[in-house]
């Protein structure tokens, strides 16, 4: 049971992918839907598709581009955009994360979304979901031209909304992000147990983690 200082908490910073939505939908459209689909639009076979496809991931993880969709269709030939949309259906809620949402605008709290995807995922899974109602902005890393991983994301952001790191909150399901919001000086930090429904809870190392939003309600 995670005890959160509510009274010294006016900000809450919440990523999307793997915290509010389930990581299902990313996690198989990056490592299934596009090498089926790459190998068929390039005439290769699935597992040719993995071999070209798996090193070029592997050497942007981390960096502002891989969560680019136009740096991938150039770089791949085909639209990242109309092959996300073809298994849109999978994008959802985690369990209770609107009923969390709900409880921090009723608690008064200034709540903004902040995530490294691009303005087209964005666009896409609020297209789905409906997030937007809950926040008082949302943020694509994009904007400001550094990822979360970045110390350099983290004063554009304070520089654009002044918030105080002290009495900030900030839930993510990656821990290089988390250690990056941590030396920015966010106080209370959160990882999520099981960010991807349909694999198994993740050990979320120095950080205490989030299994159930209910138990978190201010
Ligand atoms: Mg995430």
């Amino acid at each position: 049971m995670i005890q959160l200082p509510w009274p010294d908490i006016d900000t809450v910073l919440l990523d999307m992918d793997g915290t509010l939505l389930d990581l299902h939908f990313d996690n198989h459209f990056w490592l299934e839907h596009l090498p089926q689909r790459y190998a068929e639009l390039h005439g290769i076979s699935r597992q040719q598709a993995e071999d070209e496809l798996l090193p070029l991931f592997h050497a942007h993880a981390g960096q502002l581009q891989w969560y680019c969709t136009d740096f991938w269709s150039r770089e791949l030939k085909l639209s990242v955009r109309e092959l996300k949309r073809e298994v849109a259906h999978l994008i959802a809620l985690r369990p209770d994360a609107d009923t969390f949402l709900a409880a921090l605008r009723a608690a008064g709290k200034r709540v903004v979304l902040i995530t490294n995807a691009h303005r087209d995922s964005l666009s896409l899974k609020l297209e789905r979901i409906e997030l937007a109602p809950y926040f008082d902005r949302l943020i694509s890393s994009h904007d400001y031209g550094f990822p979360k991983e970045d110390q350099q994301f983290w004063h554009a952001l304070q520089a654009d909304f002044g918030f105080d790191p002290a009495r900030s909150l900030f839930i993510d399901d990656s821990l290089p992000i988390l250690r990056s919001a941590r030396q920015f000086g966010i106080a209370q930090l959160l990882a999520v147990r099981q960010p991807d429904s349909q694999k198994p809870p993740k050990d979320s190392e120095e950080f205490a983690a989030v299994e159930d939003y209910r138990e978190l309600l201010p």
